[in-house]
């Protein structure tokens, strides 16, 4: 036998070198976790809300426990009132009770009688029907007309026609709502066995992190992957135990990890998985139990640096940094173990059936899954990939799903139809849908229609992206800012037939600079490009080719190619940031932008920010209450505030 150290070694060494597919990885993990016994504990109804049922429950009784009348009148012998009608009504002697809920009868109904009976009270011995006072009339004090015929059986529910005594009243792994509790409580069950639900502890690793309502220094970041997967556990049957961020230090991380595992059934990291130098935790996870890490490298996208392990019977799992990669492998990865260990069913998940309409490339050899947002075509549904690279978090919100592209695949052709998995159980068609080039200022306007209770999306492809799908009719409305270099105008040249023009409003361009620096402070645009050429220790950040903006610089520069040239961030936020940041002296980008970071402005020229309005969707409710909130008062005093100009 090898001596542990050397097993442990090259054990990580094969761990290193060996990507497992998906399938693999998973059937490998719950291998070396199941069958377990799944801990179970009493629960008294009150806090069973959530829990998830260990046991099938039978019902002990029957419900309603006795034959009950279920209307206001008398009960009667069927055969005594079968010929009744209006012109024959039948005449029957009261007895001598009136029951109400919660009183048990005392006398027979013989032939040519009946007895008083509210909602709810047991049927007497000798009634087999009741009639209901509306259909009678009282003849004297001590006797009743009934004058509509009457069958065996009416307006009765019969001892046990809601829930039969000995019937599966509810099945193990049923979470408990507030129905399944009403189900219990008819019976009088008053405790239930329940799955304990497992202790997850999760741990955050990264010298970077902060913890969100603390302030951020320069270079750190918030802890996503804490927020996030503490809740999907408390989503999945389990009880998340938040252990914050610790820092990359293996003296530390070791102590959090024992400490963290030591009171809980599982454990769950996020961050250092790549194999780079500051990457301890899979180290750490060779010394915590056997048999440790099951899979190392999983051919996922995103998602590839997922690590598996099992230490002693618990599992312990480090998903990747990127918040969008931890949440999908926590899905596709983990959810499946933790249902199991908490006694839940797989998740069903709704999936449904939409074209893609672009081409999405794809890794060869890892299965890849990519979000989407869905809208309305012309006779189906369009699946818009909605990701923004694995480091996003937004794409998750505003999506309302994935595909998969298969391992095999390296990419998707424009116009595949395609299964999405859903992230809620039904689709959810927005009311009005803008795909284009985004700006803040577009939430001022559309913030009226969510007030009015119209769902909003907004999908932000760029303005060439926004027009080809307004051409294709998968959109109402795309905001462009396009500027023709030949006519010198904004947008209209761009439009085709079946499009519109609405006008939206005009963003001042200029040049973004430190306050107080002197070569740009109190100088016009030409002067102060001059002064940023002149100095060679100047750095300018550039924007994207094929962005308005970045027209407008090429010109200011007249074919210089100065320090800084080929940074080229694609949006307007990210010029203020870098220049914010002293990465960048100055750069290009809009008034509002600039404003918001408290940066230098010379205004240089505006770009008009319009929508291109499908003209066939003109008249839906949703696209006319879009184009009333542009034009109103509060919109567009909300957009001047912002430093915009309306239309
Ligand atoms: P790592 O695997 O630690 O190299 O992390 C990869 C990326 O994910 C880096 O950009 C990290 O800053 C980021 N990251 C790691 N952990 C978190 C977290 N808890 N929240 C947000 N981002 C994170
Ligand atoms: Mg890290």
């Amino acid at each position: 036998m090898m001596p542990r150290s050397q097993e442990r070694s090259a054990l990580e060494q094969e761990q290193f070198l060996k990507i497992l597919s998906r399938e693999e990885a998973l059937a490998g993990f719950e291998a070396a976790l199941f069958p377990r016994v799944i801990p179970i504990e009493l629960r008294k109804l009150a806090d069973a809300l959530g829990a998830a049922l260990a046991q099938d429950v039978t019902a002990p009784i029957d419900v309603p426990p006795f034959d009950r009348s279920n209307v206001d009148g008398f009960a009667v012998r069927s055969a005594d009132v079968a010929a009744a009608g209006e012109g024959e009504p039948v005449r029957l002697g009261l007895n001598g009770e009136t029951i109400h809920c919660g009183t048990a009868p005392t006398l027979q109904v013989a032939a040519g009688t009946a007895t008083a009976i509210a909602t709810g009270g047991p049927l007497p011995r000798g009634a087999d029907a009741v009639v209901m006072v509306e259909h009678t009339q009282p003849a004297g004090s001590d006797a009743i007309e009934v004058r509509r015929a009457t069958s065996p059986g009416q307006f009765v529910s019969y001892a046990g026609s809601d829930i039969a005594r000995g019937e599966a009243l509810l099945r193990a792994g049923t979470i408990i709502g507030s129905r399944e509790i009403g189900m219990l409580a008819a019976c009088g069950i008053a405790e239930v066995t329940v799955a304990r639900k497992p202790v997850v502890a999760v741990i955050s690793t990264g010298d970077e992190l902060v913890q969100p309502g603390q302030p951020l220094a320069a270079a750190d970041i918030y802890d996503t992957n804490g927020a996030i997967v503490t809740a999907a556990i408390d989503e999945n049957g389990g009880e998340a135990v938040s252990h914050g961020a610790v820092p990359d230090d293996e003296v530390k991380l070791e102590a959090a990890m024992r400490r963290a595992l030591a009171d809980a059934d599982m454990l769950v990291l996020s961050g250092g998985t790549s194999k780079g130098a500051g990457d301890l935790s899979h180290r750490i996870i060779g010394r915590l139990g056997q048999p440790g890490i099951i899979a190392h490298g999983v051919a996922l996208k995103p998602g590839k640096p997922l690590c598996l392990a099992v230490c002693d019977g618990k599992p312990v799992v480090i998903l990747p940094g990127f918040p969008t990669s931890a949440m999908f492998t926590f899905h596709d990865m983990i959810v499946p173990v933790l249902r199991r260990m908490a006694g839940l069913p797989p998740r069903s998940d709704a999936r449904v059936s939409a074209t893609v309409p672009v081409r999405i490339a794809s890794e060869l050899g890892r299965t890849e899954f990519v979000m989407v947002s869905l809208v309305e075509g012309k006779d189906r549904l369009i699946a818009y990939p909605s990701g923004k690279g694995s480091g996003a978090i937004t794409s998750f919100a505003q999506a309302d799903g994935f595909l998969r592209i298969d391992a095999l695949a390296d990419q998707m052709p424009a116009g595949t139809e395609a299964e999405v998995t859903l992230f809620t159980p039904h689709v959810r068609v927005p009311d009005l849908v803008i795909v284009g080039s985004h700006c803040t200022g577009l939430d001022l306007v559309t913030a009226e229609l969510a007030q009015a209770g119209l769902t909003v999306r907004s999908i932000a492809v760029g303005s060439l992206g926004g027009l080809a799908a307004a051409k294709r009719g998968e959109c109402d409305l795309a905001p462009i800012h396009l500027f023709d270099d030949q006519s010198e105008t904004y947008n209209t040249p761009y439009l085709v037939e079946g499009l519109e023009l609405v006008p939206g409003w005009r963003r001042m361009q200029g040049i973004v600079f430190r306050k107080g620096d002197k070569r740009f402070e109190g100088v016009g645009a030409k002067d102060a490009v001059a002064a940023a050429l002149a100095d060679p220790a100047c750095i300018m950040v550039n924007r994207n080719q094929g962005a308005g903006t970045r027209i407008l610089i090429d010109r200011l520069l007249g074919g210089a190619r100065p320090e800084g040239y080929w940074n080229q961030p694609r949006s307007h936020n990210a010029v203020a940031a870098a220049v914010a940041q002293h990465r960048a002296d100055w750069g290009m980008t809009i008034a509002p932008v600039a404003h918001a970071v408290g940066l230098g402005f010379i205004p240089l020229a505006e770009e008009h920010y319009d929508f291109a309005l499908v003209t066939a969707r003109k008249d839906r409710p949703a696209v006319r209450a879009f184009l009333n909130a542009l034009r109103s008062e509060d919109a567009r005093a909300a957009l001047e505030r912002a430093g915009f100009r309306p239309a």
